[in-house]
């Protein structure tokens, strides 16, 4: 007898191909029959009936590794359908956290991580260590760590002998179970890495079958040589490019979608393994301090700190931003453009604009921008609305783009419920397949195709993103007229509503619109 019979609804295998009525029949953790009115027995029965039954959805640009060991249940994620993260991305990783580094790391990482208790790690250690959660994850060690642990914060090329520690410690990472190696070039230390170092950790990833994932260098006023510099790895290693969060940042840069993805897409024509993902948000958040010129942050924490007390430097950098704008965000309207998302001096002017705090205050926004990240020690986090809804909509309606939401798994009670984050932690999928799907941007077998079945071809994943016999049975079941985000910017902490059952691995996380607490996720470790 099977263990689950998923029956009566209207079947969205992933492919893209158009739906079809199925019941999907469950045992052992796999999708062992895709049938019209089956027959088969199952010890439970799940009525789908008036729902559509769809794959699992799959987040493949996420920094949950941030969170889910706090909260394991991934409730944002889940609540929408979520059944597969990938994490590690934009140059961040906790591991490998090496003697004598780790507080470095902790440091850097604190204003991305900021609930996470961790310290001296091998990779390894940390894939042993990672807990049993409610979704699948997927590891990727990151650039800026591997930077850390060699060269520090130091704004300079890596030596011949720093460069080979950095390829030993991915190699370690990759042969204990990474998918690949993750690269944030727009901020320190991975700023400080030209082509080569870059070429030199993809060889390293062909010679694994690793992928290679970046939020490129620029995503403002130098965009196009940010992604043709990100296509050229793929051109030169031959290894998978992920190219993260597609965006036109800057007042100046708006309108440039469809040149962009014209340029992307005939990589792809041309044969290269490239891809890009995306949210469907006009806003981005970032730590506060990524605003600001990338001198700011030469050699680390303390010397910035330091730097921004300083009259001359603040004078500095403000004549720089009057010249360019933001560093990776380019020219916006106004500071009422930049909110305050967490600040852990001051945690009462979350949801606040740095227009706001200054008019408050009395001084120059600028100021008001360099003392919070003075008393925050570079831990303020923001939200900066720097895109515009055409590019944003032309970027979603690709069908070829995929969908990261670059968010966290965060829960609505606990630790990770502070400050007021990015409501795309808990709604960009719900946005996709919901808002999107009836603003006419995509087909609804189009809208779920990017974020399942053309996710794992991108990701490599031979057995998932489908509903197929013989796949691991995640499935997500969900009502296409009610599937809906809840968060805003000043209420980010709510769940999507609409998904009523999600299965992980075989077994039901989400029943009846519950979560029952159940952890099957695991991490899936990159083929050998
Ligand atoms: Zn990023």
């Amino acid at each position: 007898m099977d263990e689950l019979l998923i029956r009566g609804g209207h079947l969205i295998d992933g492919t893209g191909a158009p739906g079809r009525e199925a019941d999907v029949s469950v045992h052992g953790g796999r999708i062992v029959a895709v049938e019209r009115r089956s027959t088969r027995a199952a010890h439970r029965v799940i009525d789908a009936r008036g729902q559509f039954v769809a794959p699992g959805l799959i987040d493949i640009h996420t920094h949950s590794d941030f969170t889910l060991p706090l909260n394991p249940r991934a409730e944002s994620k889940i609540r929408q359908g979520v059944t597969l993260e990938v994490v590690g991305n934009c140059g961040f990783s906790a591991a490998p956290a090496l003697p004598g580094r780790a507080g470095v790391l902790r440091e850097y990482l604190a204003s991305s991580a900021p609930w996470l208790p961790f310290g001296e790690t091998s990779f390894a250690d940390y894939v042993a260590a990672f807990p049993p959660t409610s979704v699948n994850v997927i590891l990727q060690v990151g650039h800026h760590t591997l930077r850390i642990m060699t060269a520090g914060m130091e704004a300079r090329p890596v030596t011949a002998g720093e460069l080979a520690s950095m390829e030993r410690l991915l190699a370690e990472a990759l042969a204990a179970g990474a998918w690949g190696l993750s690269s944030g070039l727009f901020t320190a230390p991975g700023c400080y890495a030209d082509a080569g170092e870059i070429h030199a950790l993809a060889r390293v990833l062909r010679r694994h079958g690793g992928a290679y994932s970046s939020h490129i260098r620029d995503e403002a006023n130098h965009v196009d040589a940010a992604v043709a510099e990100a296509i050229a790895v793929a051109e030169a290693t031959g290894v998978h490019v992920q190219i993260a969060h597609l965006k036109l940042s800057g007042v100046d840069n708006w309108g440039g979608a469809a040149r962009l993805l014209d340029t992307i897409a005939a990589a792809r024509r041309r044969g290269l393994p490239v891809d890009c993902d995306a949210y469907p948000y006009d806003t981005a958040t970032n730590p506060l301090r990524n605003l600001l010129p990338r001198f700011v942050m030469e050699n680390g924490i303390r010397a910035m700190l330091e730097r921004l007390a300083r009259r001359d430097v603040r004078e500095r950098v403000r004549a720089e931003i009057a010249r360019e704008g933001l560093t990776n965000f380019g020219r916006i309207p106004s500071w009422d453009a930049v909110r305050v998302a967490v600040s852990p001096h001051l945690p009462q002017e979350a949801g606040h604009t740095f227009g706001d705090i200054a008019r408050r205050r009395q001084v120059d926004p600028l100021d008001a921008v360099c003392d919070f990240i003075v008393a925050d020690r570079g831990e303020t986090r923001i939200l900066v609305t720097s895109m515009n809804d055409k590019d944003v909509q032309q970027i979603t309606g690709a069908p070829w783009v995929l969908v990261g939401s670059d968010g966290n798994a965060l829960a609505t009670s606990g630790v990770t419920s502070q400050g007021k984050p990015h409501p795309r932690y808990y709604g960009t999928h719900a946005r996709v397949l919901g808002a999107c799907v009836r603003d006419g941007l995509l087909t609804l077998p189009a809208a779920i195709h990017k974020t399942t079945g053309a996710s794992a071809a991108a990701l490599g994943l031979s057995d998932r993103g489908v509903l197929r016999e013989g796949y691991w049975a995640d499935v997500t079941v969900f009502d296409p007229g009610r599937i809906a985000e809840r968060g805003t910017y000043d209420d980010p902490h709510q769940y999507a509503v609409g998904v009523s059952t999600v299965v992980v691995n075989g077994q039901v996380v989400i029943d009846g619109g519950d979560h029952t607490g159940a952890v099957p996720g695991r991490v899936l470790r990159r083929p050998a």
